[in-house]
C-alpha cells in the first residue's frame, strides 16, 4: 500500500478557469468570452509571433538552460545584475522553488487572508505550516498585523501586491516601513504580477528592496517576482522571474530543472521586452477598461472593490448560482476563491466589457 503523506490528505488541487474550449464541448455554443484568468484580452506582441514562426525551426535542440539572451536582455532592462535573475516556468514554477528550498515540515509560511492561492498548496505540498493573517473589513491588508504574527517558525512571507483576487494593494510608504521592520531570517516573497498595471498608482516597485538598488537594506531577503503572463499578453508560453540577492537567486538555481524555461519562451521574452510600446499599449486600454466596468457596476448597483490590476472583484446574492448562469450565456467569470459572496472578472476588450455588463441584466 502507497503511504500518502497525511499532510497532503485535505489538500484540493488548483482550479484554473475554465478554459473555453471546455464550455464549448459542454454547451455546444461558439462565441464565448474568457474572462477568468486575468489574461491580455489583446493577444501579444507581434513581434513575439513574428520570432515564435521564425524560431520553429530550432525546436530539436535543447534550450540553453542559462537563457543567455534572455538574462541580458532583462538584466539591461531592469538594471540589475544578470546573476540577480531566476527564470522559471511562468512565476508559479518560481513560488513553488522558493518553498522547496525555505520551507520544511517544521517552518511556517505567511500570508494575508485570501491571497493569490498557490501560496497556501506549495507551502502545505512540503508539509509547512500555512497562516493567514486576517484582512480588513474593507479588504485593506494591515501590514503591522503580518509583523505582528510573525514567530521564530516563520520562514516565508508571501504578498500579492496588488492582491489576486481582491485587487487591493499596499503602497510605497508602507511597504518601506514593513521592509525595514521584518526580521533578517523571513524571505519576503513580494509578487508583482500586476506590476505593470498597478505602477502608476503609488504600489510600490520591489526592485528597491533588493540590495543593489538600495544599499540601505542588505540585510533584508526581499524576492520580487514578475511574469510574462499579464501585460505582456504571454500566458500560454509560461515565462517569469525572480529577483533577489545573489545568495538567494543562487540557492534557487541549485533546485531548478536544468531546462525548466523553454527554448521559444526565452525568444519570446526577449521580443516581449523589446515591446514596451505593446505594454503601455495594454495598460492604457486596461484603464479605459475598468472605467468601462466600474460604470457599469455602478449603473447596476453592484458592489465592486477598486482594483490595482486588470481584474475587478464584484458581489453578488449567490456567487456560485451567477457563476453558473453566466457560463450559460457564454461568459466564464470565476470565482473569488475565499470570498464566498464575490466573483472576479478579468477586465477584457470594450466589446468583451459590454456583453459581460449585458449579461448580467436579467441575472441579478
Ligand atoms: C497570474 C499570477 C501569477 C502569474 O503566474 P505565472 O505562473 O507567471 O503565469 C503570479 N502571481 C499572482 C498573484 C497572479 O495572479
Amino acid at each position: 500500500m502507497l503511504k500518502i503523506p497525511e499532510y497532503l490528505k485535505d489538500l484540493e488541487p488548483y482550479k484554473p478557469g475554465k478554459p473555453i474550449e471546455e464550455l464549448e464541448r459542454e454547451l455546444g455554443i461558439k462565441n464565448i468570452i474568457k474572462l477568468a484568468s486575468n489574461e491580455n484580452p489583446y493577444g501579444c506582441s507581434l513581434f513575439v509571433k513574428k520570432a515564435i514562426e521564425r524560431e520553429a525551426v530550432n525546436l530539436n535542440r535543447y534550450p540553453d538552460g542559462g537563457a543567455y539572451y534572455l538574462r541580458q536582455e532583462l538584466s539591461n532592462f531592469l538594471e540589475t545584475d544578470p546573476e540577480q535573475i531566476i527564470f522559471g516556468n511562468g512565476s508559479n514554477e518560481i513560488i513553488d522553488l522558493i518553498t522547496r528550498v525555505f520551507l520544511s515540515e517544521n517552518d511556517e509560511a505567511l500570508a494575508f487572508q485570501g491571497s493569490f492561492v498557490v501560496y497556501k498548496l506549495v507551502s502545505k505540498a512540503v508539509g509547512a505550516t500555512f497562516r493567514e493573517v486576517p484582512i480588513e473589513q474593507d479588504f485593506s491588508r494591515d501590514l503591522n498585523k503580518l509583523l505582528d504574527k510573525i514567530t521564530e517558525k516563520t520562514k516565508v512571507i508571501f504578498i500579492d501586491n496588488p492582491c489576486n483576487p481582491t485587487g487591493v494593494a499596499n503602497l510605497k510608504e508602507e511597504m518601506n516601513q514593513f521592509i525595514q521592520n521584518v526580521p533578517d531570517d523571513v524571505l519576503v516573497v513580494l509578487d508583482e504580477a500586476y506590476f505593470e498595471y498597478a505602477k502608476e498608482h503609488g504600489v510600490p516597485n520591489g526592485l528597491h528592496y533588493v540590495d543593489i538598488i538600495n544599499p540601505k537594506i542588505p540585510e533584508k531577503n526581499v524576492i520580487v517576482l514578475r511574469t510574462f503572463s499579464k501585460a505582456y499578453g504571454l500566458a500560454g508560453i509560461r515565462l517569469g522571474y525572480g529577483i533577489a540577492k545573489k545568495e538567494i537567486i543562487s540557492v534557487l538555481e541549485k533546485v531548478r530543472q536544468p531546462f525548466n524555461v523553454n527554448y521559444l519562451a526565452q525568444v519570446a521574452g526577449v521580443e516581449a521586452l523589446r515591446d514596451q510600446k505593446f505594454v503601455n499599449f495594454s495598460v492604457e486600454q486596461n484603464e479605459k477598461g475598468k472605467a468601462q466596468l466600474y460604470e457599469g457596476f455602478e449603473k447596476r448597483g453592484i458592489h465592486f472593490i477598486p482594483t490595482y490590476g486588470n481584474f475587478i472583484m464584484f458581489k453578488t446574492n449567490d456567487a456560485q448560482m451567477l457563476y453558473k448562469n453566466l457560463l450559460l450565456k457564454g461568459v466564464i467569470v470565476r470565482p473569488a476563491f475565499g470570498f464566498n459572496n464575490y466573483l472576479r472578472v478579468s477586465i477584457g476588450t470594450e466589446e468583451e466589457n459590454k456583453i459581460f455588463l449585458e449579461a448580467l441584466d436579467g441575472l441579478i
